[in-house]
């Protein structure tokens, strides 16, 4: 009697302790790094670039058109080409891509359509003149999800990097006034920029943190700073840094990859978001 009672007992425990490892199986391999499943893919946080994309005078051509002016651009970006690394302000610069060399988004925004989603990923697609960003339609193959909350103050998007992925919050956004198409470029451009951190594109706006434009309270024609439909009533419209600083991304990645080299020898090329309508003087096509 007492010894069947310790047999049950290792039985019990047995039970317990498989359901604990499937479980654990279940959170850490199929579930990815948070329960949520809202970051499916570590985020990289190596800071470095890879060698032997550019020649040392095509590197300095890049971070020439990233080190900008005072409300334009990023002057950390400069340390690429004399340090070979991938810093902002002496802190690695992180991407979530993965090491397949293309950011895969899962859509669960009601906020963000997926049309819009798919929109912004051709965006990047076409400055970076090859395929870099994906829209797929299960959740267990996106590097990360796109999502709706309510709680942070004062916020439109964020790119989390910490397991959140790239939230947006609705309530926070005053659009009362706006007519349909800036609102929709508006949400599309804080879209591409929030996939543009994804991508590891910092601010954009000017200084060491690319944060001069923000800090003055002046509106930028940089998606990667602050943008408005009012300053833009053309729509999004890409410039030279945007795809320098794509460039220099693309190096930084676990897959380093040459993208929107086009900058180099077209810089004036461009790519423009006007309600739901993608233009692009940009070479299609300009990498493999
Ligand atoms: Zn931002």
């Amino acid at each position: 009697m007492h010894r069947s009672g310790e047999i049950w007992m290792a039985v019990i425990l047995g039970i317990i302790f498989l359901g604990f490892l499937g479980y654990w199986t279940t959170q850490r391999i199929v579930g990815g790094p948070n329960r949520h499943y809202y970051q499916r893919t570590k985020t990289d946080n190596r800071g470095t670039i890879a060698r032997g994309h550019y020649s040392q005078a095509e590197l300095e051509a890049l971070t020439r058109l990233t080190h900008g002016s005072q409300y334009h651009g990023n002057t950390s970006l400069d340390i690429v080409a004399t340090k070979y690394v991938y810093q902002l302000d002496g802190k690695p610069l992180p991407n979530i891509v993965g090491n397949d060399g293309v950011l895969q988004l899962y859509n669960k925004s009601k906020f963000m359509t997926t049309a819009m989603v798919r929109d912004a990923a051709a965006y990047w697609n076409h400055l970076a003149g090859v395929k870099i960003v994906a829209v797929v339609d299960n959740q267990r193959l996106s590097d990360e999800v796109i999502h709706d909350n309510e709680t942070q103050r004062g916020v439109l998007g964020r790119q989390s990097y910490n397991g959140q992925g790239l939230v947006f919050f609705p309530p926070n956004w005053h659009m009362s006034g706006l007519s349909a198409k800036d609102r929709n470029n508006w949400q599309e451009a804080a879209l591409i920029h929030e996939i543009g951190h994804a991508l590891g594109i910092p601010h954009l706006g000017g200084g060491p943190l690319g944060g001069n434009a923000a800090s003055a309270g002046i509106l930028t024609a940089e998606f990667m700073a602050p943008w408005r439909p009012g300053r833009n009533p053309l729509g999004v419209r890409s410039t030279a840094a945007d795809a320098a600083a794509l460039a220099l991304a693309g190096l930084s990645w676990q897959q380093p990859r040459r993208l929107a080299s086009w900058v180099l020898t077209d810089p004036g090329a461009t790519v423009i978001y006007n309600q739901g309508r993608l233009t692009s003087t940009i070479p299609r096509g300009s990498e493999s």
